[in-house]
């Protein structure tokens, strides 16, 4: 139930291993630093709210970034405690007023342990009166633990009318894999031995969850489309919600090695791959904006990509005609010029999983 699904939750945020691969991210960390520090007409003198602080670490750069107040909410108990520690520990605790009467202000932080969805209950906060709302809410495939909706809520409670969002675009992108980003390769020579029967297992079973692991770019012999883009200051709470299609076509590189052919080459489409991105926009980083990309192209991070398999492969090849022969699973042997996708992305009911299916279709 949503109880027991919350206390894995915030326990799995308990341990520090958690915390500590978070911190080891640089390209999460990178996105997130340039965007808090190299953008002073945001950050200077606002006031920020950060959900789910974790350690604080967000917290802290907008505290460096000269923010007038930071409300740092953490619903893990260690947790908060722990970000109180470390705020404090680097002056910059905001300090509640001494028993002399003096206000001792050192710092500007001040941690929060509730449900942000709860933060009203546990201090003074008018409603709409937070300039930025930063969060570092993404899970695997963007929106596995459907973190999401918690920033969302908070943005519609406590934003002020034109406060920003950080990050404030997301962006699923798709691309199809090769032979290459699946096991098979691997299991066909083992020191000799031909074990492709455990890798046709492995892509049997792959064809029935998504898997979380990496791919790397030369792997993929599609573009990549954009599946979904969620605008976070605009965007309704319902929309985490959807089904979307793409159209996927031989990337170039590969319709240029198929034409070189004396035949038309058949490359197979194992499956296709998911990653995200999100952007610090120039709308509200006017001096510096970010990315943060989970592509199979750059820097891997702590998300991987996810990866879905089908259950038999797609032949693609540069078609000689313009006619688009859409894909069909068990194709004719004809290789399909696009492949037209289906794909939907919906929270599981009563805990924080989500549920993606994806079917092939007509053009
Ligand atoms: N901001 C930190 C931690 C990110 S992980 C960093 O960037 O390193 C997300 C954190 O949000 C976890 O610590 C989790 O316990 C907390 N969290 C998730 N949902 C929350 C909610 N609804 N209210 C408060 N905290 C939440």
């Amino acid at each position: 139930d949503v109880k027991n699904a919350n206390e894995d939750y915030f326990g799995s945020y308990s341990s520090f291993g958690i915390h500590r691969e978070m911190l080891s991210d640089q390209v999460r960390m990178d996105a997130y630093r340039q965007a808090i520090l190299n953008n002073p007409s945001l950050i200077n003198g606002a006031m920020v709210m950060d959900v789910g602080c974790g350690t604080g670490i967000l917290s802290l750069f907008a505290a460096q970034a000269s923010a007038s107040r930071v409300i740092a909410v953490e619903a893990s108990e260690k947790m908060a405690a722990i970000a109180t520690r470390i705020a404090r520990d680097n002056g910059l605790l905001r300090s509640k007023s001494s028993s002399d009467g003096t206000s001792r202000c050192t710092g500007v932080v001040e941690v929060v342990q509730c449900m942000v969805e709860e933060v009203d209950k546990k201090i003074q906060i008018e409603p709409h009166s937070i300039d930025v709302l930063v969060s570092e809410w993404m899970g695997y495939c963007l929106l596995y633990e459907s973190m999401l909706s918690s920033v969302l809520f908070a943005r519609d409670q406590w934003l002020r009318p034109g406060g920003a969002m950080l990050p404030d675009m997301a962006t699923i992108i798709v691309a199809g894999f090769g032979k290459g980003g699946t096991s098979l390769p691997f299991w066909e020579n083992v020191y000799g031995f031909n074990m492709s029967c455990v890798g046709k297992e492995l892509v049997g079973d792959a064809a029935r969850i998504p898997i979380v692991d990496t791919v790397e770019g030369h792997d993929l012999l599609t573009n990549a489309a954009v599946l979904k883009e969620f605008d976070l200051v605009t965007m309704k709470p319902d929309e985490v919600d959807f089904t979307a299609s793409v159209q996927l076509e031989p990337s170039s590189s590969n319709a240029e090695s198929n034409m070189s052919g004396l035949e038309s080459k058949t490359t197979w489409c194992y499956g296709v791959v998911l990653w995200f991105e999100t952007s610090f926009t120039s709308r509200f980083c006017k001096e510096m904006p970010a990315i943060l990309s989970t592509s199979p192209y750059t820097t891997k991070t702590h998300w991987s990509q996810t990866i879905l398999t089908f259950r038999e492969p797609i032949a693609t090849g540069a078609g000689k005609s313009d006619i688009d022969r859409s894909a069909a699973i068990g194709t004719d042997g004809c290789p399909a010029a696009r492949i037209n996708l289906r794909i939907s992305i919906v929270r599981a009911s009563q805990h924080r999983s989500i549920d993606i299916s994806m079917e092939t279709t007509g053009i």
